[in-house]
């Protein structure tokens, strides 16, 4: 439910204008407007995602105040037994201090003791869940048990002005990878939908106007 022309439209009408096709002052005129940060533009517009992340992306995700959000319900719906196990290449330790640490590699015993960790763990939690259910004990209670690494679901809509805001926090150096997996994937839609935004946007050292 995106293209540049919503934008070019939006603009053009503080002069009682209208497009129906893009051309060349038009792709000027969105490049100006990112330049200067004239932002409103380029909220005429909306993307829907649907995505399906660990608990612990979504928290950062929801962060992100400008968009609307449905999640799947652990109050009405069973937990699936479906958690997050990093690939042995992503477990990684943090070097330097708060704010400015780097990531780097762990040996591969200690990646396959960390997978390993998780995958117990997730087991004796998935467990407990079950036996709780089975009791009798509310899925909104039991779910307590549940870790952060387990996988949820939701849907999000968002303009072009607030996903490009999202892109330039999350799909950064100073992201968490796993997010930032998410963010790559949610900007090539930008790419693909709004080309001529989006190169104004990279063009523009990734500022969202
Ligand atoms: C690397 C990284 C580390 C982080 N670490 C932490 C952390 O340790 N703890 C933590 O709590 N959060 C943390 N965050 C989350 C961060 O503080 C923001 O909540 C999140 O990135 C959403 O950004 P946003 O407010 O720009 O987005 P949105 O909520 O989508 O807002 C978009 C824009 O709308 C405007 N806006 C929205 N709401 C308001 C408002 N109430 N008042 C004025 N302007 C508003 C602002 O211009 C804002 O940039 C981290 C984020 C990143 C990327």
């Amino acid at each position: 439910m995106a293209d540049d022309l919503s934008v070019v439209n939006g603009a053009r009408v503080s002069f009682a204008r209208h497009k129906d096709a893009m051309d060349e002052s038009d792709e000027g005129l969105i490049r100006f407007l990112m330049r200067e940060r004239h932002g409103t533009p380029f909220e005429h517009n909306a993307f829907r995602f649907h995505v399906r992340c660990p608990i612990f992306v979504a928290r950062e995700w929801f962060r992100h105040r400008m968009g609307s959000f449905n999640e799947f319900s652990l109050r009405y719906a069973r937990a699936t037994d479906d958690f997050y196990v990093p690939a042995a290449e992503d477990v990684r330790t943090q070097v330097g201090k708060p704010g400015a640490y780097s990531f780097e590699p762990v040996p591969d015993e200690i990646a396959e003791t960390t997978r390993d960790k998780l995958q117990a763990i997730y087991e004796t939690a998935y467990l407990a869940y079950e036996q709780l259910v089975e009791l009798g004990v509310a899925r909104e209670l039991a779910r307590c048990v549940l870790p952060v690494g387990a996988y949820t679901e939701f849907y999000w809509t968002v303009n072009a002005r607030s996903l490009m805001n999202f892109l330039s926090l999350r799909n950064s150096e100073t992201a968490q990878r796993e997010i930032r997996r998410y963010a790559e994937a949610c900007e090539r839609f930008l790419e693909e939908q709004m080309p001529v935004t989006y190169a104004a946007f990279v063009a523009n050292d990734r500022t969202a106007p």
